[in-house]
């Protein structure tokens, strides 16, 4: 579509996500625009506003957000703030009459997170979570080949989502800011997935976490959790998350007549993906390959047409409630050393 044409979002927060990877997706994507920007260091703003083409008077601070009301150009927002923040912004931007899409963790409650959809719901504005691993082109084909169940029944899902972080001074240590701690930020895509593969909700879920001594970081938020959930069908996943195990952020699925693997499933880029399939006594292993495509680039085009033609998204805010729950329920199940059921 021709610029004029396409859905313009106002980017809310300009933090690392941002700069690095919301704002050059921007030029791949081909039914949305950036066309304002709303940020607490309104010097950086005036410079990223420069860099992409968005006019001056289109940088809001957050104390003036609500101002983005008047602003015709803006159709969605796009909110990429501590999560600790994303419910007061999605608020405002419903009251503003936008539509939203929201980074994950959708909220830091599931009760923050219902008022949202909600609040989108009376305004009558679309509310999406930005899901990406959804819109990319690799997860999908796991997800349609294990639902078109040419591999049969799952038995096994083994999702990992870990990395190591920085010094203790950033939000994702507190826990107002950030509701949690791996188990919302990264551990959140093991069990999207596990979710999306399935088509189905879980019904138990069990949970540990460990924590490292004196670690002043990990006073209010978990360090590493490693969590189990059991599925109707009898599927089971076994997920790992942690902010203190080098990276790896995989996606294996273990099927009655096959298995899927797929390294760097949660990455940005270089997904692999390996399938094996059992044909009489014969099995063949055969590595998959599909054109790369920037997945944050697809996830803000779908926002966009959905928008356009109002649909729903396929990850509207419903989904992040039901992860919430789900998320509740795990800590609940480490806390008590019990499993619990959903
Ligand atoms: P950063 O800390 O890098 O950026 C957050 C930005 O929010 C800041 O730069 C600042 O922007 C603004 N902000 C407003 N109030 C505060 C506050 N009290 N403390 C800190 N920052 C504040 O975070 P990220 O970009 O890494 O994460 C932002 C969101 O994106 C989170 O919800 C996170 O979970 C999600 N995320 C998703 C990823 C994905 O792959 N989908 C990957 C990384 C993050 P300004 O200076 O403009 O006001």
């Amino acid at each position: 579509l021709p610029p004029a044409e396409r859905v313009g979002f106002a980017v809310v927060g300009l933090g690392r996500l941002s700069l690095e990877e919301i704002l050059p997706a921007f030029g791949e994507c081909k039914r949305a625009r950036p066309v304002a920007l709303v940020s607490g260091s309104p010097e950086k703003a005036r410079l990223v506003a420069a860099q992409h083409g968005i006019k001056p008077e289109a940088v809001y601070g957050y104390a003036d957000f609500d101002r983005i009301a008047e602003n015709r150009e803006i159709q969605a927002v796009y909110i990429i703030l501590p999560n600790g923040l994303h419910r007061d912004y999605v608020l405002r931007a419903a009251k503003a009459r936008k539509h939203v899409l929201c980074e994950k963790p959708m909220a830091t409650s599931t009760a923050e997170a219902r008022e949202m959809t909600a609040a989108c719901d009376a305004a009558g504005v679309r509310l999406m979570v930005a899901y990406r691993c959804q819109y990319e082109p690799y997860n999908r084909e796991v997800i349609r080949l294990v639902r078109s169940g040419e591999l049969g029944a799952v038995r096994f899902i083994e999702a990992t989502n870990t990395q190591t972080m920085g010094t203790a001074d950033q939000w994702r240590f507190r826990k107002a800011l950030a509701g949690g701690g791996a188990l919302p930020d990264i551990g959140l895509y093991c069990l999207n997935s596990a979710r999306a593969l399935l088509g189905e909700e879980p019904v138990e879920v069990f949970a540990r976490i460990t924590n490292p001594k004196d670690d002043p970081r990990y006073r209010e938020v978990e360090e590493s959790i490693s969590f189990m959930l059991r599925f109707p069908s009898g599927a089971i996943a076994n997920c790992a998350s942690s902010y203190g195990a080098h990276e790896s952020k995989d996606l294996r699925v273990r099927l009655e007549k096959g298995w899927i693997d797929l390294e760097n499933a949660f990455a940005y880029e270089g997904q692999q993906m390996r399938l094996a399939h059992r044909e009489g006594k014969t099995e063949a292993v055969e590595s998959v390959r599909l054109s790369r495509e920037n997945q944050f680039a697809l996830e803000i085009d779908h926002m966009a047409a959905c928008v356009a033609q109002g649909r729903t998204p396929h990850t509207p805010g419903s989904e992040g409630v039901q992860d919430h729950q789900v998320m509740e329920a795990i800590y609940r199940s480490a806390e008590t050393g019990a499993p619990v059921s959903l």
